[in-house]
């Protein structure tokens, strides 16, 4: 497997993701992402909202602030409980995340432990300082992660910067029942920046201190929770399996298993719990992520967050292990009580199948950082390969998903190759991003965009100027196959839209 440092120069590299900042010494866990990045992640979003919000009739979306009254996270929790746990080397002054010291070096899972329990761990294993090797380290203490900013110029009002998106769809719940009128179950989705002060931000775009999040906080009827008219068409999905007490029993062997015999089994609690998960899994397959590096894991006890019933992780199989890519908890109704005890106003709705006024409860919330899911796709993608010995670098991305779609070569920028050209990038541009590259040999200009995951390539050469027809080379197979200029655009869309 590419290692991760691998990925981030190729990233680099290519004009994908670079560090923010740089040419100041950057800034741990923030990036930017360049031209061919940002295209990228801006198609997983696209998919993302497709698939969430425009293909079901009872979601809709939403767009909330980042600075907010600090009151939010008062309620919500994360001003008490936010925390990660820190420890200091005593004698360079690093500070670690515990948990992660711990797992690095002793190679466990410590998913649930308390501070106490981490520093028994760290003595016990008499486990130093990984950064100077040599101190020893102090017991482990809360740090919150959130960012604190002042807001106004009296420097006595403050500000959180949002650690996550999913309050700001709680705060705005009754205003977008209320203008969209809808009806449980129901669901709001949004996309948006979220800020964490990350101890150690590592693993490139894995842990950052500011990344984007989709999620979508899905509500129902308390007790309705098995009521879902959609399950069906998901319910044959099969992934890769661990759960809660097979962890508990030490068994961490994966077996596949489809999301009814899980629903069936109450191994996932609730038809819309089982229906959010499938679709999510369903979502990466669809989108070509290999089946045997994804798997759904149940949150053990211990390790569930106090305002959850359940929670299954999608997890990817990283260079550095299996690690959450996507959390899917049963939130309960915590945050909605949680704001009408703190603001004092009712978060009630009226259910009109019942006839009764509930408090919903979320009982699904997808939630995914689009720079996460931006890394697993490139790292799910890339391949190597050797072609006349030469070594091929390119990703296999889902046409959907690739910041190109098409790229458009003269063979020669003369006897008029060069004009015809240019004449069919103008028009295959009008569909879909295409790009214009005249410059090298026609096999270097097809590596640049293997490299960036262009699905197709076309070269005009002698032929072209007497028959109208190209050869459209294809990115996976290295195929290519004579093709009439006129059937271009309604060839790649139809791959497009597959
Ligand atoms: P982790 O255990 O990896 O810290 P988490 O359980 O704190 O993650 P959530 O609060 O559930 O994460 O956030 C939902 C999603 O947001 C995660 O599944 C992940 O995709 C993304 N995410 C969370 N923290 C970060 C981060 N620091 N950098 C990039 N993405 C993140």
């Amino acid at each position: 497997m590419v290692s991760i440092d691998e990925i981030n120069s190729f990233c680099k590299r290519k004009g994908l993701v670079f560090p923010s900042s740089e040419m100041y010494g950057g800034v741990a866990g923030i990036f930017d992402y360049g031209p061919v990045g940002v295209e990228l992640k801006n198609n997983i979003k696209k998919e993302w909202w497709n698939s969430i919000v425009h293909s079901h009739d009872n979601v809709v979306g939403m767009d909330g602030s980042i600075l907010t009254n600090s009151k939010v996270w008062e309620a919500s929790g994360h001003v008490d409980n936010f925390v990660d746990l820190l420890v200091e080397c005593k004698k360079c002054g690093a500070k670690l995340r515990a948990d992660h010291l711990i797992e690095e070096i002793l190679k466990k899972p410590t998913e649930g432990l308390s501070s106490k329990q981490l520093d028994e761990i760290i003595s016990k294993n008499k486990i130093r300082c990984t950064e100077c090797k040599k101190g020893e380290l102090s017991s482990v203490s809360e740090f919150n992660l959130m960012f604190k900013t002042n807001i106004g110029p009296s420097g006595k009002e403050f500000a959180f910067l949002r650690p996550e998106t999913a309050q700001l769809i709680f705060t705005q719940f009754k205003n977008i029942v209320e203008v969209s009128r809808m009806k449980l179950p129901f669901g709001i989705a949004q996309i948006g920046k979220a800020f964490r002060n990350e101890i150690s931000p590592r693993n490139f775009l894995f842990r950052m201190r500011e990344f984007e999040q989709m999620e979508l906080e899905f509500f129902c009827h308390p007790k309705k929770k098995d009521e879902c008219d959609l399950f069906d068409g998901v319910k044959d999905v099969s992934v890769n399996t661990l759960t809660a007490a097979e962890q508990e029993n030490g068994a961490h062997k994966l077996s596949k298993k489809t999301i009814s015999e899980l629903y069936k089994s109450k191994l996932i609690k609730s038809k819309w719990h089982a229906y959010w998960i499938a679709s999510r899994v369903k979502w990466y397959f669809d989108l070509g992520i290999r089946q045997e590096n994804l798997r759904i894991r149940e949150h053990v006890s211990k390790e569930l967050s106090h305002y959850s019933a359940s929670t299954w992780d999608i997890e990817y199989n990283y260079e550095f292990g299996w690690k959450e890519l996507e959390g899917i908890a049963d939130r309960t109704d915590f945050d909605l009580q949680q704001h009408a005890k703190v603001s004092k106003k009712d978060m009630a709705i009226h259910d009109e199948a019942t006839g009764e006024k509930v408090v919903p409860h979320v009982v699904s919330e997808p939630s995914v950082g689009v720079d996460r899911a931006f890394l697993t796709f490139i790292i799910d993608a890339y391949n190597e390969e050797e072609v006349n010995g030469e070594k091929r670098i390119f990703l296999k991305l889902n046409p959907k998903l690739a910041p190109v779609k098409a790229a458009v070569f003269p063979l020669v920028n003369k006897e008029g190759m060069d004009k015809k050209a240019e004449e069919i990038y103008k028009e295959l541009k009008k569909h879909f991003p295409t790009f214009y590259d005249d410059s090298g040999s026609i096999g270097r200009r097809y590596r640049r965009m293997d490299e960036i995951g262009t699905p197709f390539c076309i070269t005009i050469d002698g032929q072209t100027m007497q028959d109208s027809t190209v050869t459209l080379r294809s990115r996976d197979t290295l195929e290519q196959q004579r093709v009439k200029v006129s059937e271009l655009v309604t060839k790649i869309n139809k791959t497009l839209c597959a």
